[in-house]
């Protein structure tokens, strides 16, 4: 998730009412009928078929970033493969009209004033052929890459690029603010080839813009001694040397891999189920109560959905204006969080965060064109640890105030009972309404599912789609297929009116 500010508002008057005073509103659904035109597909890849194996340099003094990477790409598909895309996000950083921000979000992005970011390629080699390539799309945020000959089903191929990435005084996911480096979406990531052929989005300023295939990842980074490191995987060595640190780190299973660097990083850790839960933050400032809020939210999910199945998980206070953002194993934290006299708005989008490694990050699915399927559930699912935590009463006065409220704030002035939950990102005027239709009405609908199939088998479906579709990319049809398969009760002609098409 990212959360917009009216959201990181009501987190904050929530968080001073849950303790000032208890209130009671009525709970009624806002249904509406929808158009039903969309139609489902299912593309299930069984097993990762890439490797990255990346070699990076951090130059501070530039704010530069050499690299070298190793791509292995393995064609599971039965027809051959002539082209192999890549997203090169950190080309929308280039231009004014490219950033995946909001005009309105400029000046927090921004605090310093608009400054360039981007991605320069310095070749595309196979062994020591140089492979022809195409730099393309909006922003110029599409890679496209030929190789000699098409990539026969069930063979591989290897490629090597070069390339530097020019971090943008910027505090978004990719950028550096005076806290943090935040290293994400930075290299070239390959594209996902589904039953729709390559998805080619540009870099949304809505959302969070990605969809893409588990993977194994070699990193190897070196960077400035005084730096401190929160990274996706495991560190597996470091040594150092002249130059500074050299990490060696490898992840495997995970769709993407972010690195958040700062000289300032306090780390407080914690073992729980076998998994290390790392909290780092900027000072002492709720250093204690940040990793609790970690500790809890893994306790909590493990127990529901089924376990986390990676070793680490790090909490990371990061310079980044938007609230929240989730990568595999590695949560990035607003550190504005951190800063303000509740504690409430950190617990919510820290337990929403991790909620997001079950669903986007170990259950994938494509959150440019269904991004209800991930946000409405990791919302649902961060109500679900206020329950289990402190009881029925106060998960509901958190849904009357955050997800209700949420909804109707927005239906009131401009987008009254207009169509269902299931959009593309493209098709929302805004963060806010994105919000509140994706994340409102999208943990309304979670909530009356839970009431069709009651708690038990509610679970139930929620442990069997995470079993099934781990490593995966899962569709909304899939979805409904678990839940669907998981009752008595005909769950059609809901879905049908939340989301607003038909299932077949
Ligand atoms: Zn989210």
């Amino acid at each position: 998730m990212r959360f917009s500010k009216a959201t990181i508002r009501k987190l904050h008057i929530l968080a001073i009412m849950l303790i000032t005073f208890t209130v009671s509103v009525s709970i009624h659904y806002v249904l509406d009928t929808g158009q039903t035109q969309k139609v489902f597909s299912t593309f299930t890849k069984s097993e990762p078929s890439s490797r990255y194996i990346i070699n990076a340099t951090f130059d501070e003094q530039n704010m530069l970033l050499e690299a070298k990477q190793r791509v292995r790409y393995k064609n599971t598909t039965d027809q051959p493969i002539e082209d192999l895309y890549f997203h090169l996000y950190a080309n929308a950083f280039k231009d004014i009209d490219t950033t995946p921000f909001e005009i309105d979000d400029m000046a927090k992005a921004y605090p310093n004033g608009f400054s360039k970011g981007w991605i320069e390629l310095t070749g595309v080699k196979r062994g020591t052929k140089k492979l022809d390539y195409k730099i393309m799309g909006e922003g110029n945020t599409n890679l496209r890459v030929t190789p000699k000959k098409p990539i026969e089903p069930g063979m591989s191929i290897e490629l090597t690029m070069k390339f530097k990435v020019k971090l943008p005084n910027c505090i978004g996911r990719m950028g550096y603010g005076e806290n943090t480096v935040n290293l994400a979406n930075w290299y070239p990531i390959l594209s996902v080839l589904d039953e729709n052929g390559w998805n080619l989005d540009p870099y949304y300023s809505i959302g969070d813009p990605f969809y893409s295939d588990v993977s194994e990842y070699k990193v190897k980074i070196s960077i400035p001694e005084q730096y401190k490191i929160a990274t996706t995987g495991n560190i597996i060595k470091e040594s150092i040397n002249k130059d500074g640190k050299t990490y060696k780190i490898e992840a495997n299973n995970v769709r993407d891999f972010a690195i958040v660097l700062s000289k300032k990083f306090r780390m407080n850790n914690k073992s729980t189920d076998g998994i290390e839960v790392i909290s780092y933050t900027i000072g002492e400032s709720k250093k204690d109560i940040a990793l609790s809020y970690g500790v809890d939210a893994l306790q909590i999910f493990n127990r529901l959905f089924g376990k986390y199945p990676y070793k680490q998980l790090s909490v990371v206070a990061s310079d980044f204006f938007i609230g929240g953002m989730e990568y595999p194993n590695l949560v990035m934290i607003g550190q504005q969080l951190y800063e303000i006299d509740v504690d409430f708005p950190l617990e919510y989008v820290i337990a929403h965060e991790i909620a997001h490694q079950w669903w986007y990050g170990i259950v994938g699915n494509n959150a440019i064109k269904e991004p209800w399927l991930d946000e409405a559930l990791t919302e649902f699912s961060t109500l679900m640890y206020f329950e289990e935590k402190y009881g029925g009463h106060i998960k509901e006065q958190v849904y009357e105030r955050m997800i209700e409220d949420q909804y109707e704030d927005i239906l009131g002035w401009r987008f009254r009972k207009k169509g269902g939950i299931l959009k593309g990102l493209d098709e929302f005027d805004d963060q806010r309404q994105y919000s509140s239709i994706v994340y409102g009405k999208g943990a309304m609908f979670m909530r009356l599912l839970r009431r069709e199939m009651g708690d038990e088998a509610f679970i139930k479906a929620l442990r069997e789609y995470f079993d099934t579709y781990k490593f995966k990319n899962a569709s909304t049809k899939d979805f409904y297929n678990i839940l669907q398969k998981n009752t008595e009760r005909d769950l059609k002609k809901e879905f049908s009116r939340w989301l607003g098409l038909e299932i077949e």
